[in-house]
């Protein structure tokens, strides 16, 4: 059942619907296997010939209404539920690319990404191209080398909060012929759609916006459905995969042939799935998705103006301040809101911010961001605490630097702990 609904009905009621008298709310089905009336009828199943379940490793019901929903809401035609944002990172990439193949990646991605490109893939023979974001089409695209797979980039960047320009990102996938991932985590399908941008595959850390509420850990791929694996670049998804006999992913399931191969080649072999009870709590957590995205931003929009004014703050970036450097990118692409996440610094620098942060009440510092509490880190003394400050800032991070997760609160209270904290580091 699929109207033609807005994103606030879909994360509300999509993808469940159940027929008479079962439970109105999606149920958490908790077990690992499914029963069979006959051998026969499994075997379909395990040949792909019937799409239903047999272990929770590939599916499970409650994982799989939350999977539709997100396809939905996205405008995908598939999803596959990962066990953490990074194993949705790690099995997006290696559906398309293994040894001797590569990606281009922009270097303003999330820390963790950053150096599984940078270090584990590298092991796994896979050659990742860094590229800046700033540089232009012609010089992305000749970065590009005839093993290219991939574009990368993040709509938003973890921490430095900076825009992709889309049309750059999707004119670059579309010289090289490659498909163009996004990780959507910061903006979510409420604020940001990239598969009507030009992107072919979306995915997300769902511990972050999707849940909202920082109780359980995942992820997400989506297939956006639109990219023509069938062009002598994927041969892993066109041609027979003798370890599921013999099928071809793109001739037998298009057009969602890249996450049907993610779902029983990947998923089967190495087994990052996403637990039900987690499925269970991303599905209610995204039922308030576009509502929390509206605070959030709305939050975040008066905190970056309150702190742009105040005498103790050196500097604040929010891609939703008039003369912030990526806001004519954001309002192109996130006119419905920045989404919750600014950086800034203290007067004083990195020790000024230690102090401001230690004094912080009701605004809590944790290594998690995008859930409906406020919360704060200090990059360079906790997750960057290895790198000097010359190291710190040919990443972008500037050793002042407090990323501030802005949540759903009242924002008057908010901006009453930060002016006690400020007040204490004078
Ligand atoms: C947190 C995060 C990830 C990693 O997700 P986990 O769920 O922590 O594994 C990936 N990308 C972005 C943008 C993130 O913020």
């Amino acid at each position: 059942m699929k109207g033609n609904w807005s994103i606030e009905t879909q994360a509300v009621q999509g993808e469940y619907w159940p027929k008479n008298a079962e439970p109105r709310v999606l149920p958490l089905t908790q077990s690992t296997t499914y029963r069979y009336d006959t051998c026969e009828e499994l075997a379909k199943v395990f040949d792909l010939e019937q799409e239903s379940h047999m272990y929770t490793r590939l599916s499970n019901p409650t994982t799989d209404a939350f999977e539709k929903k997100m396809a939905l809401m996205e405008g995908g035609v598939g999803a596959l539920a990962t066990s953490s944002g990074m194993s949705a990172t790690v099995l997006a990439v290696l559906n398309i690319a293994q040894a001797g193949d590569g990606i281009l990646a922009s270097s303003t991605i999330y820390g963790g990404s950053f150096t599984l490109f940078t270090t584990t893939f590298k092991n796994l023979g896979i050659d990742v191209i860094i590229f800046d974001p700033e540089l232009s089409a012609e010089e992305i695209i000749a970065l590009g080398k005839p093993n290219t797979k991939a574009i990368f980039g993040e709509t938003i960047g973890n921490p430095l909060v900076n825009v992709i320009d889309f049309d750059k990102f999707s004119k670059v996938a579309k010289a090289l012929d490659v498909p163009f991932i996004v990780d959507n985590t910061f903006a979510t399908p409420a604020l940001c759609k990239p598969l009507t941008l030009g992107a072919n595959i979306v995915i997300h850390s769902t511990s972050k916006y999707i849940d909202g509420h920082a109780s359980v850990l995942g992820g997400i791929i989506i297939d956006g459905g639109n990219y023509n694996w069938d062009n002598g670049k994927f041969s892993g998804l066109v041609e027979p995969d003798e370890s599921y006999h013999g099928v071809s992913y793109t001739r037998q399931f298009s057009p969602s042939g890249y996450i049907v191969k993610a779902r029983v080649q990947l998923m089967r072999n190495m087994g990052m799935t996403a637990s039900p009870f987690n499925s269970y709590m991303m599905n209610l957590g995204s039922e308030t998705l576009h509502l929390r995205m509206e605070r959030h931003s709305e939050n975040a929009l008066k905190m970056a103006k309150y702190l742009k004014n105040h005498e103790m703050c050196s500097w604040v970036k929010y891609p939703g301040l008039e003369d912030d450097k990526y806001y004519e990118l954001a309002k192109k692409y996130l006119p419905k809101g920045a989404s919750g996440v600014l950086t800034f610094g203290v007067k004083g620098g990195r020790d000024a911010g230690r102090k401001f942060i230690n004094a912080l009440q009701l605004v809590a510092l944790v290594t998690h961001v995008a859930d409906v509490r406020s919360c704060v880190l200090q990059p360079a003394s906790t997750t960057h605490r290895q790198l000097s400050d010359e190291e710190l800032n040919s990443c972008g991070v500037s050793p002042d630097m407090i990323r501030f997760s802005v949540g759903i609160e009242n924002a008057d209270d908010i901006i009453a702990d930060f002016e006690q904290a400020f007040a204490q580091c004078k």
